[in-house]
């Protein structure tokens, strides 16, 4: 099973250092060295106040002294030492920590000093895949390490900090044993006929019929466990002037908008991200709602077009003191189910002929009625958020306890193992010799393995902790 995984060797024992604070000024700066040379590397730029050395620290002591420069001789920071030893530590290696001012010069430079003094540059993710290496965490906690530090909402955070804790892996797991001890039985029936008995079709039978419902109930947290974690994108269309521009104001000031920059992009395309009853709701083409109406008018359409496309869920703003179009009409159309027809302008309607045509125009294409707000008053807003949470995340109940799926990467994984589970039962059912459904068995196994790591390839690996930061 664990052929495929790499080897603590593949990436050398060399030791690691990276700031892992972010950029900036702030009360403090940590550089973290992780590796077995951590203790030889700090001895060599630390002079502690004490005149202890490094080496002679116990483990999880913090200790003050001054980082200093082993050619020169020169102060570089005062600053806290704090050392972890192997395996008592994030990564399992040796861990040393320097809480220094938090100045981005002064932490570059004391970076810069541990480098000098034998260690290299971390790459993203590295303490973290070196946790997972050296058996300190499974995949799926791993990956719930970024999810933490990315979380966007509450909500968000807390599945996080479950996934980080184990319970999607220990049910994972669970699942396996249980596949594997099925396969253990089948497969020692057809080495030793004599000797072991075919196993009971029935018992095989249900067994696999539990592991499948185990893992479609797995399955069915994911759309929300995904949407918690990844959020939903939100468009706002309609024609000038209907207010797009002040309703994105009104959610925005409302929901204490997180403005986040994408990453590897300039400050010019940020993201506006609204915490909706724990959804993170991202809004996509801030820019052009934001437009004069003027320049809308003439790029006319086409430039919501790309917009409706991509996003999840797409508001579609009517001035309810204005006529009902069949420009209106269309639009509500070609979003279809994705659409909440939003009716604006409501504190300065006269007559509610725009509202009944909307509200006739949402029944006859099957669209849930309009939300009446006013974005200047800030009536109906609240109703707006509810339907905004109820439309991302469906129907379905929230969630009990036990685990929660919010990764596509491991809904895809379970997906494939309940699909050999289903070919195994076929199998099963159809009355053919029991050891044919040993390889579908098999294969369910290595699919949920990809979720804890125990089957992933270096690949995947490589590819997960890429996407951490450089200090993680
Ligand atoms: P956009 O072109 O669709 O983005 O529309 P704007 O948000 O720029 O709004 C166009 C005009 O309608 C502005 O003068 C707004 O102040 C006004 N407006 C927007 N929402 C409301 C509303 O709910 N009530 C009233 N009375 N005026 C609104």
């Amino acid at each position: 099973m664990n052929d495929s995984r790499i080897s603590r060797g593949d990436f050398g024992d060399d030791t690691i250092a990276a700031i892992a604070t972010p950029i900036g000024s702030g009360a403090i700066g940590i550089v973290r060295l992780s590796g077995d040379e951590s203790i030889a590397v700090a001895e060599r730029v630390f002079r502690s106040h004490s005149g202890a050395s490094v080496s002679d620290f116990p483990s999880h002591t913090v200790h003050l002294g001054f980082v200093v420069d082993p050619g020169s001789g020169q102060v570089v920071d005062e600053c806290l030492l704090t050392l972890f030893r192997a395996p008592s530590s994030y990564t399992g290696e040796d861990v040393v920590e320097f809480s220094c001012h938090g100045g981005a010069s002064i932490v570059a430079k004391v970076l810069e000093t541990i480098l000098l003094a034998g260690a290299r540059p971390a790459e993203p993710g590295e303490f973290t895949k070196r946790a997972f290496l050296n058996g300190k965490l499974d995949l799926a906690q791993a990956e719930a390490v970024n999810d933490i530090i990315r979380a966007r909402t509450d909500e968000a955070r807390r599945l996080a900090l479950s996934q980080l804790s184990g319970v999607l892996s220990k049910e994972v797991k669970n699942i396996s044993d249980k596949l594997m001890s099925v396969l253990s039985r089948v497969s020692a029936s057809v080495d030793f006929p004599e000797d072991v008995p075919e196993p009971d079709y029935s018992e095989v039978s249900s067994e696999l019929a539990y592991a499948a419902s185990e893992i479609d109930r797995l399955i069915a947290t994911s759309r929300q466990g995904c949407i918690y974690r990844e959020g939903v994108t939100l468009a706002i269309v309609g024609r000038p002037n209907v207010g797009k521009s002040s309703l994105l104001n009104a959610l925005l000031r409302r929901d204490r908008a997180i403005v986040t920059d994408v990453p590897g992009t300039t400050r010019d395309t940020i993201e506006e991200v609204m915490n909706i009853h724990g959804v993170p709701v991202i809004v996509v083409d801030t820019a052009g709602i934001r437009k004069s109406s003027d320049e809308i008018e003439r790029i006319g359409i086409k430039l919501t077009e790309q917009t409706i496309e991509s996003a999840g869920i797409v508001l579609v703003v009517i001035d309810a003191a204005d006529d009902f179009t069949d420009g209106d009409f269309d639009i509500i159309q070609r979003i279809g189910s994705r659409a909440i027809v939003v009716l604006n302008k409501m504190d300065i309607v006269t007559d509610n002929s725009t509202e009944l045509s909307a509200k006739e125009a949402c029944s006859r294409l099957g669209i849930d009625e309009p939300v009446a707000v006013s974005a200047k008053t800030g009536f109906g807003i609240d109703d707006l958020e509810n339907k905004i949470a109820s439309v991302a995340l469906g129907t379905e109940a929230g969630f009990s306890d036990g685990a929660v799926v919010a990764s596509a990467r491991h809904r895809h994984a379970l997906n494939r193992a309940r699909e050999y589970i289903g070919e195994a039962i076929v199998t099963l059912e159809s009355g053919q010799p029991i050891d044919l459904i040993s390889g579908d068995i098999q294969a369910a196994v290595a699919a949920l393995g990809e979720i804890t790591g125990e089957t992933a390839s270096s690949d995947l690996i490589d590819r997960i902790f890429s996407e951490f930061c450089i200090g993680k």
